[in-house]
């Protein structure tokens, strides 16, 4: 999984410009958290982050990513949709769930993240599956130290999970380094032994997106070629953040605080500038 690919290193002033990019992708998503209802287009969604992430200089990560070229700048994933939705004419309706993926560029570096959100009210199961996917992405985040490993974050993510439930754990799919690519060197899987993998150290940046389904783990891609699905048709939640390492702990990019209230919270040392 891990090759002998490289890793690539920032220094403090590219953390900083990774910072510009993160809150612009932690921005559009809380505009987006606000727009989610019933009646709403997930074109519609679509539409709003694109323009408010021109707005503050930003460049839209996804749009014509890779092949065939993903048309919009989210990812709109709906109830057994679980990541790589496309946005259309879909209109949310009362008790669904929706996964945004969002990604944006400054000045060449990249942010990633990703929140679900429901749709009016929802199922309960739903509600606690939301709340185990969020809370095992920041027990990943909080295992980060430095001199660690890459797959100590995993372990994290997978226990956490595990002690909430009988849930299922996405494998297809895993986080990623991230910095002047949003896809780099090394994958982050949500799931494994800790110990292992590239070192932990100041100047490291991932993506860590836990993707938990209700049902069994097993995923296909729809004819669209993007969108990737449960194939027992049981709801997905996803949730990511872009972090970098600094000598003083984890630095939450893409998050508003930079994470400073969950990761102190979970004793995590917190190592952001602002
Ligand atoms: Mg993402
Ligand atoms: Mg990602």
């Amino acid at each position: 999984m891990f090759g002998d690919r490289r890793v690539e290193m920032k220094s403090p002033e590219q953390v900083r410009k990774m910072r510009a990019a993160g809150l612009v992708v932690g921005r559009t998503l809380e505009l987006l958290r606000g727009a989610v209802a019933p009646g709403v287009t997930t074109a519609e969604l679509d539409r709003l982050a694109e323009e408010h992430i021109r707005s503050h200089g930003a460049v839209p990560s996804f749009l014509g990513y890779s092949e065939p070229p993903f048309p919009a700048s989210i990812c709109a994933s709906v109830n057994e949709e679980v990541v790589h939705g496309i946005p259309g004419a879909r209109r949310l309706e009362e008790g669904d769930v929706i996964s945004i993926d969002c990604g944006a560029i400054v000045d060449g570096w990249h942010g990633d993240a990703a929140i679900t959100v429901p749709v009016g009210e929802v199922r309960a199961e739903v509600t606690e599956l939301l709340r185990v996917t969020e809370e095992s992405l920041w027990a990943g985040l909080a295992a980060v130290r430095n001199g660690g490993r890459v797959t100590d974050i995993g372990h994290a993510v997978e226990t956490s999970v595990r002690a909430a439930g009988d849930y299922g754990i996405v494998e297809d799919y895993t986080g990623h380094g991230i910095g002047t690519s949003m896809h780099m060197s090394p994958d982050v899987p949500n799931y494994g032994r800790p110990g292992r993998g590239p070192r932990l150290r100041p100047g490291i940046a991932l993506a860590v997106e836990p993707m938990v389904v209700l049902g069994d783990q097993e995923t296909g891609v729809a004819e669209d070629e993007w969108t990737v699905v449960t194939l027992d048709g049981s709801w997905a939640a996803h949730y990511e953040h872009t972090f970098a390492l600094t000598p003083d702990g984890v630095w939450v990019l893409t998050a508003l605080d930079g994470g400073r209230e969950r990761l102190t919270a979970l004793g995590a040392p917190y190592g952001g500038e602002d």
